[in-house]
């Protein structure tokens, strides 16, 4: 069908845009150029990318389109953060959220339309899972989050670092991630180092392993729990891929990719996971693993009775993990007045396509 021939190249990678600029008949520099004025300029209209031929010009959007996010709504929180609600061309609903800080701004990017994973703590849990984003929806957000932040207004911002934390497990969507992930690193696009590109995952060890091949970015765990009796029951998806396997899987993507550390994020949740005796079995469980953690304290979603830990409890247990010579940071919870913290975006109800 000609529909399928149609190359969306918001999305197209330097490898991607290679095979097609050959396939025709055009040198391969047309990719690095095309690369540029998307990613670097921000320009979308074939019309305005001045050094391709004229020819290429006209021939262009015969096989190729270049899909731009569509913003439903922007909110932006007392402190900065700025959320955006995205809306697809099949009308799902997806969240961006951009975090600045005194010497960065971190964009916090969606996999997939809603999640499938059901973390007994996450709100975006409780939307049903959609779909598996494609590349040009993935780095489309990137895209808009520089495009919206270079404005005067915002004091000609850049993003600096880019987390795939919001909705979605980017390892079951592996596919469309690494693409999305080689423009965050290509120089000729996003240039950001390595260290500066998070992929989070609940523990899809496959998925862990395939990166390690293709994509050495840095990886974060959401581990949460330091047996897995516990983990079980807030992670379902440790039946699957227990503690033990899964930390064995980051000591490898950690040599393997030369990484210093390896970040596990942790919810504190009151009376849950908290105790001094959970910290000392998490020590245990990062023994042999160059590991940072990430304490967050559990932001609230409506319908999910958890509580956040009390000041008193994150502190003891930070402590204790410090003292066993783990760098261990409190996440700081950003832009909770318009929903963007950890684990509260689900999209907008009313918006959404797929109601449960
Ligand atoms: N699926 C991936 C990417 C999502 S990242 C993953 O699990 O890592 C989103 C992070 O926010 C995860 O660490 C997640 O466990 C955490 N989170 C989810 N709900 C939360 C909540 N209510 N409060 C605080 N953190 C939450």
């Amino acid at each position: 069908m000609a529909e399928n021939k149609i190359l969306d190249l918001m999305g197209g990678d330097i490898e991607t845009l290679n095979t097609f600029f050959s396939s025709i008949g055009e040198k391969k520099f047309r990719s690095t150029q095309v690369i540029q004025w998307i990613h670097k300029q921000g320009i979308c209209d074939i019309n305005d990318m001045t050094n391709l031929s004229k020819k290429l010009r006209t021939d262009l959007p015969n096989n190729t389109v270049i899909t731009v996010p569509k913003i439903v709504r922007q909110l932006e929180s007392t402190d900065g953060t700025i959320k955006w609600l995205l809306e697809l061309e099949d009308k799902n609903i997806i969240e961006t959220v951009y975090i600045p800080e005194k010497n960065r701004g971190t964009v916090c990017i969606s996999s997939q339309a809603a999640c499938q994973l059901n973390c007994t703590f996450c709100a975006t849990a409780q939307q049903g899972f959609s779909r598996n984003l494609k590349t040009s929806e993935i780095i489309g957000q990137l895209w808009l989050a520089n495009n919206v932040l270079k404005s005067k207004h915002y004091n000609e911002r850049r993003a600096t670092n880019v987390v795939m934390m919001g909705m979605g497990e980017p390892l079951l969507n592996i596919n469309n991630v690494i693409p999305a992930l080689n423009l965050m690193l290509d120089n000729n696009a996003y240039n950001l180092s390595r260290r500066r590109v998070t992929v989070s995952t609940a523990g899809i060890i496959p998925g862990i392993e395939q990166l390690g091949s293709k994509c050495n970015v840095s990886l974060a765990i959401s581990l949460h729990a330091s047996n897995d009796e516990l983990r079980n029951k807030l992670v379902p998806l440790n039946k699957k891929y227990p503690i033990e396997n899964l930390i064995e899987a980051c000591k490898t993507y950690a040599n393997k990719t030369n990484l210093n550390h390896i970040t596990f994020e942790y919810i504190m949740l009151n009376e849950i996971n908290d105790s001094s005796s959970d910290a000392y079995k998490l020590i245990s469980v990062l023994d042999q693993v160059p590991a940072k953690v990430n304490l967050i304290p559990f932001n609230p979603v409506s319908g999910i009775e958890f509580k956040a830990s009390t000041e008193k409890r994150i502190d003891k247990f930070q402590t204790v993990l410090n003292r066993a010579g783990i760098t261990t940071t409190i996440r700081r919870s950003r832009g909770q007045d318009i929903a963007a913290a950890c684990g509260q975006l689900s999209g907008d109800v009313k918006l959404r396509k797929n109601k449960r």
